[in-house]
């Protein structure tokens, strides 16, 4: 499995393609930016489905153009990140210069520890932590733990805007915590990948 981590261009939060070298499709963690996952993929590579930390814009923008290009591509989410996939002010993309509505319908809905196949023998785990959001999904594949803005290593997590709370987010750290060890690597909403001996998981909270 590889994983290739694309700073998007306009709000600076990441999108992530997970490939495996046997396979022509690729997997995506949110998605901004289109064009810089096109130039990563080769000619006959396809995105098979793209899974949605939360759905604030920043980390959907891009999401329109991903399925006109990508039409088979499967939105994965929570039960409020669906929600927010089609409303530009839970995704709060009401407040900024460019509403975001999803305008597709190819999405499913993930729960606590649901699993998806991404390449053989190769799965995706869903870890719900709400607290940013509500429609906060944490995904963990091998050792690596895609935490959107749940888990942002050495930065405090945003739990102030519309859809964060507070309480949730401590609940939702320990979990992450929980779900670390010690060749853990952690692929952040924003910023780099990290190894956890670079963490300061305290820091967090
Ligand atoms: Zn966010």
């Amino acid at each position: 499995m590889n994983i290739i981590r694309i700073e998007n261009p306009i709000f600076t939060s990441n999108t992530y393609i997970i490939s495996s070298e046997k396979h022509n499709w690729v997997w995506l963690v949110d998605i901004g930016g289109v064009d810089g996952v096109i130039n990563s993929l080769s000619k006959d590579s396809m995105v098979r489905g793209v899974f949605i930390t939360h759905s604030h814009f920043d980390h959907i923008y891009g999401i329109n153009k991903l399925i006109d290009t990508f039409p088979e591509c499967i939105v994965f989410t929570s039960v409020e990140g669906k929600k927010g996939l089609y409303s530009e002010k839970l995704n709060l993309s009401f407040y900024h210069d460019e509403p975001i509505v999803f305008e597709g319908s190819n999405v499913q809905i993930l729960h606590e520890n649901d699993k998806i196949e991404l390449f053989e023998n190769c799965f995706l785990e869903t870890i719900q932590t709400p607290g940013h959001d509500w429609s906060c999904l944490t995904f963990k594949v091998d050792n690596c733990l895609f935490t959107g803005d749940s888990f942002i290593p050495n930065v405090k997590v945003v739990t102030k805007l519309k859809g964060g709370n507070k309480e949730e987010n401590i609940k939702s750290l320990a979990k992450i915590m929980s779900n670390i060890c010690e060749n853990s690597i952690i692929c952040p909403g924003h910023g780099e990948m990290s190894k956890i001996d670079a963490l300061n998981p305290l820091s967090c909270y």
